[in-house]
């Protein structure tokens, strides 16, 4: 099988399509959102590289400014010292105020021109000062290079223990164009930035001032946390390769930032759930689709092969809808017929009046339920018989919308049951001439007895004549029976005459208990011949209204079936027993025999025509019995002769209603 490009295939692919544009599409505005998250943190980093930098130049200016303030505060001490010898009162003032203003100088040391210190405030001098680092090599490095320079000197950095790293600066003292000491001041570089860096900075950035070897000088932060982004820039002074590095601290992810990057993710999720159960609805409301369309091609398929007209009314008995069977049955097209009113196109123009009164019985709810017959002409103008079942046209929700007829076209069912009528009637005639041929020889031998009586009579009042004396009231008896033979004779005559002649059933008021002797009477010889006892139980019974030659032709039929039934049939037990009953409204007469009886099998051919299962039979005597007596409303059966002596046997039963129904 080819893969079939089906409406349905097509509609899959066209969905999946359909469904595949909105998820390329969120994707795609999934990848945009995150690209521009991405960007804003970029934009970001470097907003906050900027602000770092600007933060970070400020504060090494700030603390240059400062320390060159401090130099300034220290060269002015250390001009004054020169000027005024043995000042050690006007310095320990000077150098408290100082100190008292530059916290971050812990200690001024006045040494004179040899290195000795004149004096030092705070007065004791560290403890480490003898220390290796603070050793007389580092300050006399210090020392030996302000004197020479003849100007101020930081010294390297270096440790003190419990004040950390310090730098010293260190001032010569200058009388009269002399060298005449030296102010040290020390500066541990912890202070330097307590003091100096503000707070605000501490809570963003760590400060660390260190040098290539990455020695950790000083440092001061109140944060802590993942370090983000490094600058650094020489700290000069001092110089000596010291750095001022500054670390920003990454505050932790921006909350907003989170929370959007979230909600994208989860209204991503959203989409894409709500997609699949888009998809899954679609996808189960185009298997409904299919399933509807095939159920509605089955449903077309089906009504286009109904042979049944099909026509559909609304409430005010406009046509909505007719099949094609109507459409072909009447000739209009669907367009023609539907949305039509009365008069409806296929009513004949001369019953419009009797059309239109079924068609407002209909709409009352009033047409006959078993259906009614009516006459419609074709758009040929030909005329058709249909038959027409009306029905309520409930919708889906209960509601009563219209009529739904069933229009049958019964011209062809009419024309056959005519066709038959009248070959049953042919077959009646036939029959009637076989039974006529069958009863040739009896009624001979019939006619015989009374022929014979009257040749008898006759020959007796010859006699009579001849004999001397011969009164004629001796020879009336005679000539009386002889004229009841001869009418005897032309009775049976007239009978049979009667009985050949072809006729129109004629209904009059029979009485069953006369047409049973009839019958008797002309089967008695045969009867006779046969040794079969006949036996007659007819009571009084009202008379029914019959055709007397279609009864005699029933009875005679039967009584003949069973007096051949009862050819095998022991002489003691060849009894036929003719009933006649009243039951209620209706009359029965039963035919019973001794005979071979019925086979099962054959039980339910009896009545059908030509069925026979003798050699000489036609097969078509109780076929005809059967319609002729349901032309009298009455009914005909078989059953078993159960209670016959010989053990089998069939009785032949029928009825007739004492009153004519319609
Ligand atoms: P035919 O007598 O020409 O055969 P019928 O229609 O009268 O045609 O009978 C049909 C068949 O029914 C007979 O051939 C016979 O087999 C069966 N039949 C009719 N009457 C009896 C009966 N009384 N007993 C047994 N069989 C019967």
């Amino acid at each position: 099988m080819t893969p079939a490009t089906t409406p349905g295939n097509y509609s899959n692919r066209h969905l999946r399509w359909l469904l595949a544009l909105p998820k390329l599409g969120i994707i795609l505005l999934i990848a945009a959102l995150l690209s521009l998250l991405w960007l804003l943190h970029l934009n970001e980093i470097e907003e906050e590289r900027s602000a770092l930098i600007k933060d970070v130049l400020w504060l090494e200016q700030n603390l240059r400014f400062h320390l060159v303030g401090v130099e300034e505060q220290m060269q002015q001490l250390a001009v004054d010292l020169g000027i005024q010898q043995e000042m050690q009162r006007s310095f320990r003032l000077r150098a408290g105020h100082l100190l008292k203003n530059t916290p971050e100088i812990t200690q001024i040391v006045w040494f004179d021109a040899a290195q000795r210190i004149i004096d030092a405030l705070p007065g004791d001098l560290p403890p480490d000062h003898e220390t290796e680092s603070f050793g007389p090599s580092n300050t006399n490095r210090t020392f030996e290079l302000a004197r020479k320079m003849g100007k101020t000197v930081y010294s390297e950095p270096f440790f003190v223990t419990g004040r950390g790293a310090v730098v010293e600066l260190a001032v010569p003292i200058f009388h009269d164009r002399r060298f005449s000491g030296m102010l040290v001041a020390v500066l541990p570089l912890d202070s330097l930035l307590g003091n100096q860096v503000p707070w605000w900075f501490t809570e963003k950035y760590q400060v660390v001032i260190t040098d290539d070897n990455d020695t950790l000088y000083a440092s001061k932060t109140h944060i802590a946390g993942q370090s983000g982004q490094v600058y650094q820039v020489p700290l000069d002074p001092p110089g000596y390769g010291l750095l001022l590095r500054i670390t920003s601290y990454r505050s932790g992810s921006n909350p907003l930032q989170i929370l959007l990057t979230i909600a994208i993710v989860l209204l991503a999720a959203g989409v894409f759930w709500s997609l699949w159960i888009v998809r899954d609805l679609m996808k189960k409301r185009s298997q409904a689709e299919e399933a509807l369309r095939a159920e509605h091609a089955f449903r077309t398929a089906m009504e286009d092969s109904l042979t049944v007209g099909m026509r559909a009314r609304d409430l005010k008995g406009k046509v909505i809808y007719v099949n094609p069977a109507f459409c072909k049955m009447t000739g209009f097209s669907s367009e023609e017929l539907v949305g039509s009113t009365p008069p409806m196109p296929y009513w004949i123009p001369a019953q419009i009046d009797e059309a239109f009164a079924m068609h407002q019985a209909v709409l009352a709810g009033q047409a006959p339920v078993d259906g009614f017959e009516m006459t419609f002409r074709r758009k040929n103008d030909e005329r058709f018989e249909a038959l027409v079942y009306e029905a309520k046209l409930i919708d889906g929700n209960g509601q009563h919308t219209g009529w739904m007829a069933s229009v049958l076209d019964i011209t062809e069912r009419r024309r056959t049951e005519e066709l038959a009528r009248q070959q049953q009637e042919q077959l009646q005639f036939t029959s009637r001439l076989v039974t006529m041929g069958e009863m040739a020889s009896t009624l001979a031998h019939e006619l015989n007895q009374p022929l014979a009586a009257i040749a008898s009579y006759n020959s007796g009042c010859l006699n009579l004549l001849e004999r001397p004396g011969c009164q004629p009231q001796d020879i009336r008896p005679a000539l009386e029976k002889l004229g009841v033979q001869a009418q005897r004779a032309g009775k049976i005559i007239r009978r049979v005459h009667a009985f050949v002649r072809k006729s129109e059933p004629k209904r009059a008021p029979c009485l069953l208990a006369e047409v049973i002797e009839d019958c008797v009477g002309f089967v008695e010889a045969e009867a006779r011949k046969r040794q079969i006892h006949l036996d007659c139980q007819i009571p009084a019974v009202p008379a029914v209204p019959a055709d007397r030659l279609m009864l005699e032709q029933v009875l005679l039929n039967l009584i003949r079936n069973g007096m051949e039934a009862m050819a095998e049939t022991p002489g003691e037990h060849r009894q036929l027993v003719i009933r006649l009953q009243r039951d209620d409204s209706e009359l029965r007469i039963s035919v019973a025999d001794q005979g071979s009886g019925i086979a099962p099998e054959i039980r339910d051919k009896l009545f059908t025509a030509f069925f026979t299962t003798k050699p000489e039979g036609m097969g078509v005597g109780l076929s005809i019995c059967r319609s002729i007596i349901e032309f009298h409303r009455g009914r005909l059966w078989a059953e078993n002769n159960d209670t016959s002596p010989s053990g089998s046997g069939t009785i032949f039963l029928f009825t007739l209603p004492l009153e004519e129904s319609s």
